[in-house]
């Protein structure tokens, strides 16, 4: 008795999809609801943006990194400027121009701060430092 009936809903079943092609595919499990779809990207948008907030954060601490690693490089520079001085018989003094260390540094550049806005100073006691409070060492 059991086995006819499911048969007979099989039938139907059967019957319904091949006589009106329009209401299976509405009735269909097949694919995505409209909440499923507005969860998925949801999630999608929240994960993006920690990742961008993340992003922005590793980039400015990266551009402070360099921008630190640039000062001692200058403030190497200013040491080897003071000590080229002395060895020529001069008085101890450090640069007060950035153009001064140039010949200091290899290559043959001077090391800016990396942040806009931003400027490495050259300290009277040979210290560098920046002008953005993040970056100073100083
Ligand atoms: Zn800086």
């Amino acid at each position: 008795m059991q086995a006819e009936r499911n048969s007979n809903h099989k039938m139907k079943l059967h019957r319904r999809s091949t006589t009106r092609p329009w209401v299976n595919s509405l009735c269909s499990k097949v694919g995505f609801t409209l909440l499923e779809l507005v969860l998925a990207i949801t999630i999608v948008g929240i994960l993006s943006a920690v990742a961008y907030a993340k992003y922005i954060n590793l980039s400015h601490s990266a551009k402070t990194a360099t921008c630190k690693a640039n000062q001692m490089t200058l403030e190497s520079a200013q040491r080897m400027f003071y000590a080229k001085r002395c060895a020529a018989g001069l008085p101890g003094a450090y640069a007060e121009d950035k153009a001064d260390l140039e010949e200091f540094l290899l290559p043959r550049y001077i090391p800016e701060c990396t942040e806009d806005g931003g400027e490495i100073i050259l300290l009277p006691n040979g210290a560098v430092s920046c002008s953005l409070p993040s970056h100073a060492r100083h």
